[in-house]
Formats: structure tokens, C-alpha cells, sequence
């Protein structure tokens, strides 16, 4: 039975109320954790605490070379892993070996950063003056990460905060804590100190609340929903700790009259359906010119009609199942009122029968053709495999229509004339934009939502910015 991990062991607290893991595929229990309260949450904090000084008094060089012997211990056990991540997630097993693949290459990304983590220096602020500009870790990291992608979105905060010098405690979410719980151990086995990684398990008004407010937490790195965000934001006010909000999206596709028709469907259906639709950047809303919006219309129901829906353990399956069936519930609900305000079902739009089907989330993968402009499918996020398609005049009313959305993550547009591309790209209001490319995340790039999608960035070399302070030294030379 899986525990919490603190302080580099299992801790069992056998007093403890637990929670099922459940396979989203057939709703068997795949292993159960421990709900933890203050309590436990306090216990990991403290440990983080304890080893906070001495990881950051490591040599960035050192603590580069223990986070890249750990990362290669976590791809030494990828198959291990991505049967676990199947298990508790429903993801097929490609797409889970891609995820810990991914989890590896982000903090190897990091592990490269080790020996550029850069200050400043400022001469002649006065006679025989200098400034120096200092940068140092924070402390204690409380990250707290949701189920859709538990250990590419737990690499996006431990990469980042570990080679700068901090020390975590993260909470995954509820329903996905296996994964994350025997990533720890791995990487502690390969030599990451016992208390600068730690893992607490449990719900997230409970253990995710009480590692927020913790007053030894210095910053909460947050993946969720755009509600669960600004409570957070609210939380961390009350002793100003740093916060960064990587939320929910509802990316706009535009594609223009001389776009590459076939890529771009290409680039809807794996953008929409890869993780069944649950995916914060995915193009959720797209706008099509009018002049090729029939036939770029009946590439992507083509391919959509391809996809193999089914357990993610099946060879060949693409599309897994939705992993709550109240997810599954909220897309059917956002689904029928598209099509109440109008909407022409082009494919899918139900669950699929037959054997197999039957006892886990599954959902066709659907595509709605001119829902209203503000029914809940434009609106609203869908987190799910249900992508609503408009037809527009140009440009400009694509625009208009990409930039009416409380969320700005990300965005993608396709035309082969890149003066327009690149003036579009100016114009709409994210914090991502593909021109003529499928939604790829790089680690190389800053990351994260404009508007409601979220505060601050992930990846790149800014988020160093966000795992450390500046302060200012001044130096005079005395006689
Ligand atoms: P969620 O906000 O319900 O939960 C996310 C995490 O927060 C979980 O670990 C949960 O236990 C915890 N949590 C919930 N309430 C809390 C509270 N009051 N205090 C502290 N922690 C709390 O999100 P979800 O529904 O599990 O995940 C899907 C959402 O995440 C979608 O909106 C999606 O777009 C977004 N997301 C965003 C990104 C991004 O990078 N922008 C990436 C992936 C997912």
C-alpha cells in the first residue's frame, strides 16, 4: 500500500483514513494513500525545512550532477513507470512512456542550466563602489499538480526549483499520487538527500490547503483550474508568498483560405484528442476561413473518425478513456448545449458501445460544427475530446473571436503567408502561438497563460526567475 514520502522513506500513519486509486479504464482499485491532514503536511514541510540549507549551500555544479544521475534513474524505470501512470491516469501506454520521457528530458533541460545560474555586477556606483546583483533560492517549494499530466507538470516545478537550490514538497492530485510517490523514491535511491524531495498525498482542500498556507512554504507552484488558482492567489497574500498559476485554457486554432489544409487537421486532431482532450494547452476552439472550411472540415472528421478509442493498455489504442466519469459528465453536459444552441454534430457525440466500453469513462471523440458564439463550448473550457469548429469571414473576425475568452495559454494559426502569421501572432492574446505547427511544449521556451490562464512561466531559462530572489549588495572598497 502506497504512503507518504517524507523525508526520504515511506511514512506509514496506519491511523490515517485512505483513499482508492482507481483504473479510470474499469473502475478496479489500483492501490489506495493516506489522506493527509495539517499534520503530515507540517511533517513534510519541517523535513524540506531541515534540508533546505544544506542543498542550497551545494555547489550548483554538484547539484546538477545528483538531479541528472536521478533523472536517468527515473528513464531506467520508464516501463515501470508508464504501467503505473496507465494504471492510475487511463493514458495509453505510449502516451505514458512519452510522459515519463518527457518528466526526464525537462530536468535534464535544468541539469544543463546548473552552471549558468547568473547574478550581476554593476561597477562604480561611487567612488570605489560596486553593486552586486545576488541571486538565491527561496526555500521550501509547496507544488501542487493535477492529474492530467501528474509527472510532466511535477517536472516543470522540480526542475526549476531543485537546481536552484530549493527544496519541495509537492500534492498531487487525489486521484493520481502513485506515479509521483515512487518517482521520489527513485530519485532519492539515485542520490537526491533524504527531505529535498517530498511527496504528501490527499485531497485538495485538506492537504493542498494546508501545504498553501503553510508559513514555512515560501512559494506554491501551482497546475490546476483557473477557481482553484485564484483561491490560491488569495491564500498566498496573506504573507505574500511567490506564486506562479499555470491554469486552464481554451486555445483558438485560426485557419486561414491558404493554409496547409491536411497538416492543419492533422494538427486540430492530435492537438484536440492526444490525453482524450484533456490537456490545458489544446486547441479547443477553431476558426476557419470560409472559403476552405468545407474541405479543411472533412479532412479533420476523417481523421477523427480514425482514432481507436479503448483501455490504454490495448496495443493500438489511441484515445483512452476520460479519467472521472464526472469528467466525462461535465463534456456530455457542455456537448448537449452546443447542440441545443444550434451545433451540428459532424462526429462522435456519444459513448461508445460494445465490449469493453462498458465499466470505464470512454467518449467518441467529437467534433461540433457552429455551436452559438457563447454557448458554453466558446466560453467555457472543454476538458475533454470535443472540439467545436466556426466559420469566418478573415482574419479580422478571427481574431476577435480567438482574443473573447477569459483564458490566453495558448494559440495557433495556420497560413503560408508569414506577414500575416507573424502580425496575428502579435495581435492575439496568449502566451504561446504556433504558426504552422502542432501545439509542441519546448523546454527551451518561457511557458505560461496570459489572462486567466495563469501568472508567471515555466521552462525556458526564465524560470529561474521564478525559483529565486535578487537582492542587491553594494561593496566599498575601504583603505
Ligand atoms: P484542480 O484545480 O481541481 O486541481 C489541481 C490540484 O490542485 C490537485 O492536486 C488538487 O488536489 C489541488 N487543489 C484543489 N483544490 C485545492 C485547494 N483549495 N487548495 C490547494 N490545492 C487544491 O484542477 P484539475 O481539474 O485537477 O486539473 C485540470 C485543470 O488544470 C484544467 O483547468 C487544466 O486546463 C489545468 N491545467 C493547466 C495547465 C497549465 O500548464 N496551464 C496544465 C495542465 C492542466
Amino acid at each position: 500500500m502506497a504512503e507518504l514520502y517524507v523525508d526520504g522513506s515511506y511514512t506509514g500513519y496506519s491511523s490515517l483514513e485512505r483513499m482508492p486509486v482507481i483504473n479510470p479504464a474499469d473502475g478496479s482499485e489500483v492501490d489506495s494513500v493516506p489522506l493527509a491532514g495539517s499534520t503530515e503536511v507540517d511533517q513534510a514541510v519541517r523535513s524540506a525545512h531541515e534540508a533546505f540549507p544544506a542543498w542550497r549551500d551545494t555547489p550548483a555544479s554538484r547539484r546538477g550532477a545528483l538531479l541528472g544521475e536521478a533523472a536517468e534513474a527515473v528513464m531506467g524505470a520508464v516501463d515501470e513507470l508508464a504501467s503505473l501512470l496507465t494504471a492510475e491516469q487511463g493514458k495509453p501506454l505510449r502516451e505514458a512512456r512519452l510522459e515519463i520521457r518527457r518528466f526526464v528530458h525537462t530536468l535534464e533541460h535544468y541539469v544543463g542550466l546548473a552552471k549558468n545560474i547568473r547574478g550581476g555586477y554593476v561597477p562604480d556606483l561611487d567612488e570605489k563602489t560596486y553593486g552586486l546583483i545576488v541571486r538565491r533560492p527561496l526555500g521550501v517549494i509547496g507544488a501542487i499538480v493535477p492529474w492530467n499530466f501528474p509527472t510532466t507538470l511535477l517536472g516543470n516545478k522540480l526542475g526549476p526549483a531543485l537546481i536552484t537550490g530549493n527544496t519541495v514538497v509537492a500534492k498531487p492530485a487525489e486521484t493520481t499520487p502513485l506515479t509521483t510517490l515512487r518517482i521520489a523514491e527513485i530519485m532519492h535511491e539515485a542520490g537526491i538527500p533524504a527531505g529535498v524531495f517530498n511527496v504528501v498525498t490527499g485531497t485538495g482542500e485538506e492537504a493542498g490547503q494546508a501545504l498553501a498556507e503553510h508559513p514555512l512554504v515560501r512559494k506554491v507552484a501551482f497546475t490546476g483550474s483557473t477557481p482553484v488558482g485564484k483561491k490560491l492567489m488569495a491564500l498566498a497574500s496573506n504573507d505574500l508568498k511567490r506564486v506562479t498559476l499555470e491554469l486552464g485554457g481554451s486555445d483558438p486554432m485560426i485557419v486561414c483560405d491558404d493554409a496547409n489544409l491536411d497538416r492543419a487537421a492533422s494538427a486540430a486532431s492530435v492537438g484536440r484528442f492526444f490525453n482524450c482532450g484533456q490537456a490545458c494547452l489544446a486547441v479547443k476552439r477553431v476558426y476557419v476561413f470560409e472559403s476552405v472550411a468545407d474541405e479543411f472540415i472533412e479532412k479533420l472528421v476523417g481523421k477523427a473518425k480514425r482514432l481507436r478509442l479503448g483501455p490504454g493498455t490495448k496495443d493500438g489504442v489511441m484515445i483512452g478513456p476520460l479519467h472521472t466519469s464526472r469528467g466525462r459528465e461535465l463534456v456530455e453536459e457542455q456537448v448537449a448545449s452546443a447542440v441545443d444552441s444550434g451545433a451540428k454534430v459532424l462526429v462522435g457525440a456519444k459513448r461508445p458501445e460494445g465490449d469493453g466500453f462498458e465499466r470505464g469513462n470512454f467518449y467518441e471523440p467529437t467534433l461540433l460544427l457552429e455551436p452559438a458564439r457563447d454557448s458554453r463550448v466558446a466560453t467555457e473550457e472543454v476538458f475533454g475530446p470535443a472540439l467545436p469548429v466556426w466559420r469566418v469571414a478573415d482574419m479580422e473576425e478571427a481574431l476577435e473571436l480567438a482574443n473573447g475568452s477569459i483564458y490566453g495559454l495558448g494559440s495557433s494559426i495556420w497560413t503560408r503567408d508569414l506577414n500575416r502569421a507573424s502580425e496575428a501572432a502579435e495581435r492575439i492574446e496568449a502566451g504561446y502561438t504556433w504558426i504552422n505547427s502542432p501545439q509542441i511544449v519546448y523546454d527551451e521556451l518561457p511557458f505560461g497563460g496570459w489572462k486567466q490562464s495563469g501568472y508567471g512561466k515555466e521552462h525556458g531559462i526564465e524560470a529561474l526567475d521564478y525559483y529565486t530572489e535578487t537582492k542587491s549588495v553594494v561593496v566599498r572598497r575601504s583603505e
